[in-house]
C-alpha cells in the first residue's frame, strides 16, 4: 500500500492565521486516517519577509492546537533540513539538471523592461521568446555580468491537465502560464522550485493546500515532468469565508491564532469548529481527537466553509461549561498566568492590598472594554476628529515590527504632531478606547501588554461607538495620512 505523507508548509512571514490552522488540520486528519505521517516544513524563500519570531509563533500555535507533526525543524527527521533556507545546495543540484536538459533559461531582463513587456502583452503570460534579447545585447550583459534569473521554459500552446481530488480534471491553457522564475538573481530559489523539490525529496504523497495555489499547479507539474518525477495527488481546499461569504482576510480581521488564544478560546474549540466546517463528520464531539477521526477529502464541500465567530464563541461556551471544575480551573490558571507576568510590573507600584489588583488590571485582561457613546462626550475634541485620531493611530501602529512601549510612545508623539494637537488632549480618546476610562494606568503600558490584535479590536470598537466611518471616509483619512507623511 502507498505510504501516505502529507505536509504543512507555512511561510514564516507573519503570525499564523486561522487559515493556516485549517489547512494544517486537514493535512493531519487525512494523514492520521490513513496511518500516514505529517511533515512540518518552513518555506522561508522570501528572505526579506521571513522571520525567526514568526517561525516560533507558528510552531507554538500549531502545538497549542494539539497538532503533533512527525518530522520538522524542531524535531528533525530523515528528510531534513526542514527549513528551506538551509537547503540551497540541494536546489542547486536540480537546477543544474534542468539547465543541462535545456528546460530552463537565463533571463537578463531588468525590472523596468519586464514592466514594459507586461504592458505590451496586455497582462498575457510572458514566454521565453518575449524575454529574449538580441544577440549583441545579450553578449554585452553576459560580458559585464549583469544580474540574471533562471526561468522555466513553459509551452506556448496546448493544455495542461491535472487531477484535483476535490474538483476532478482541471484544464489550463499553457498560453496563460508565465515562464516562472525558479532561481532569483541572488542565486536562491523561489517558492515554486523549492516547494516541488522538497515535496519530491520528502516523499510527499498528497499535497493538500489552499485553492489560491491552483494557478501555480501547472508550473509545478511541469517541473515534476522535466525532472522525471511522479506527480503527487493534489487537493486544493476551498478558502474559509466570513458569514457574508467574503474571503477571510489576514488584514481585515483579527484572525491570528494568537488572538484567539489571548481572547480565551480553547484549542479544542478552534480545532473542532474548523473540523466541523470543513465537513469532518465526527469533529464536533467535545473529545474529538485527531488520532481517531476519519476524513475523506472527497466529501469536503467546495462551497467554501463559513467561519462564523458567533458559532465559534457559542461552541467555546459549551466546552467551557461542560468541563470538570478541576480542569477548568487549570485552564483558567494557565491562561491568566501569561497575563499576570506581563501586567505585574504595571500594577505592583500601585497596589496596597491584593484586592486592588482587580480594579487596576481589569482593562489589561479583558477583550473589549464596556463602552458607551457618552464615555467619549467628556473629551474636548469633536467626534469626527476623535474618529480620525483613532484611525490614524491604527495606521501608525499596524506595521510596528517590535511591539514595545518606546516605539508605541514614539508613534503617539507622531500622532500629536500629525494633528498638531497637544499630547494630553490627543491621548484622551485613546485612553477611553483602550483603557475604557480616562483615569487609569498608562495607556501606552496597556497597549504594550494587550498587543497588536487586541489593540486593533478596541480601536475598531471605539470608532464604531463614535458613529463609525464609511469606506469612503476611511479611504480619505488614509490618503490624507500618507500624503502628509510622504511630504
Ligand atoms: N508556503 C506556502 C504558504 O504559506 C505553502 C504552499 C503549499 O502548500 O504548497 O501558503
Amino acid at each position: 500500500m502507498k505510504k501516505i505523507r502529507t505536509r504543512i508548509a507555512p511561510s514564516p512571514t507573519g503570525s499564523p492565521h486561522i487559515g493556516t490552522a485549517y489547512i494544517a488540520l486537514l493535512n493531519f486528519c487525512f494523514a492520521r486516517t490513513n496511518n500516514g505521517k505529517v511533515i512540518l516544513r518552513l518555506e522561508d524563500t522570501d528572505r526579506l519577509r521571513s522571520k525567526r519570531k514568526f517561525e516560533k509563533k507558528i510552531l507554538e500555535s500549531l502545538d497549542w492546537l494539539g497538532l503533533k507533526w512527525d518530522e520538522g525543524p524542531d524535531i528533525g527527521g530523515k528528510f531534513g533540513p526542514y527549513r528551506q533556507s538551509e537547503r540551497n545546495e540541494i536546489y542547486k543540484k536540480y537546477v543544474e539538471k534542468l539547465i543541462n536538459s535545456g528546460k530552463v533559461f537565463k533571463c537578463y531582463r531588468t525590472s523596468k523592461e519586464l514592466e514594459k513587456l507586461r504592458k505590451c502583452k496586455f497582462d498575457k503570460a510572458l514566454k521565453e521568446k518575449d524575454l529574449q534579447l538580441d544577440y549583441k545585447e545579450l553578449k554585452f550583459r553576459k560580458k559585464y555580468k549583469w544580474p540574471y534569473v533562471i526561468r522555466l521554459k513553459v509551452p506556448n500552446k496546448g493544455v495542461c491537465v491535472f487531477n484535483d481530488v476535490l474538483r476532478g480534471k482541471i484544464k489550463m491553457n499553457w498560453s496563460q502560464v508565465d515562464s516562472q522564475i525558479l532561481i532569483k538573481s541572488d542565486g536562491t530559489p523561489t517558492y515554486h522550485l523549492a516547494n516541488v523539490v522538497d515535496d519530491y525529496l520528502m516523499g510527499i504523497s498528497n499535497v493538500i493546500r489552499g485553492e489560491e495555489w491552483i494557478n501555480s499547479t501547472p508550473k509545478h507539474k511541469l517541473i515534476y515532468e522535466y525532472l522525471g518525477w511522479k506527480f503527487p495527488e493534489v487537493c486544493h481546499l476551498p478558502l474559509l469565508r466570513n458569514t457574508d461569504r467574503s474571503k477571510l482576510s489576514k488584514r481585515k480581521q483579527n484572525n491570528s491564532l494568537e488572538y484567539y488564544r489571548k481572547m480565551g478560546y480553547l484549542p479544542q474549540t478552534i480545532r473542532n469548529y474548523l473540523g466541523s466546517i470543513a465537513g469532518i463528520k465526527n469533529s464536533i464531539k467535545e473529545n474529538f481527537s485527531i488520532e481517531d477521526i476519519n476524513v475523506d477529502l472527497q466529501s469536503i464541500s467546495l462551497g467554501g466553509p463559513i467561519f462564523d465567530l458567533d458559532k465559534l464563541t457559542w461552541l467555546n461556551g459549551i466546552y467551557i461549561r461542560s468541563m470538570e471544575d478541576k480542569t477548568l480551573i487549570k485552564v483558567m490558571y494557565e491562561w491568566a498566568k501569561d497575563y499576570i507576568y506581563k501586567i505585574f510590573p504595571s500594577i505592583k507600584p500601585r497596589i496596597k492590598i491584593l484586592t486592588d489588583i482587580i480594579p487596576f488590571s481589569e482593562h489589561l485582561f479583558s477583550g473589549l472594554p464596556n463602552l458607551k457613546t457618552e464615555d467619549f462626550k467628556v473629551i474636548s475634541l469633536k467626534t469626527t476628529l476623535q474618529i480620525k485620531v483613532l484611525k490614524v493611530l491604527w495606521l501608525q501602529l499596524e506595521y510596528i515590527e517590535k511591539w514595545e512601549k518606546v516605539t508605541i510612545l514614539y508613534k503617539v508623539k507622531q500622532l500629536s504632531n500629525h494633528f498638531k494637537i497637544k499630547m494630553k488632549t490627543i491621548m484622551a480618546p485613546i485612553f477611553i478606547a483602550i483603557n475604557g476610562r480616562l483615569i487609569s494606568t498608562s495607556v501606552i503600558e496597556t497597549l504594550g501588554i494587550i498587543g497588536k490584535d487586541i489593540t486593533r479590536i478596541r480601536l475598531e470598537q471605539a470608532i464604531n461607538i463614535l458613529g463609525g466611518i464609511t469606506l469612503e471616509q476611511e479611504k480619505k483619512i488614509i490618503k490624507e495620512y500618507y500624503k502628509k507623511i510622504c511630504k
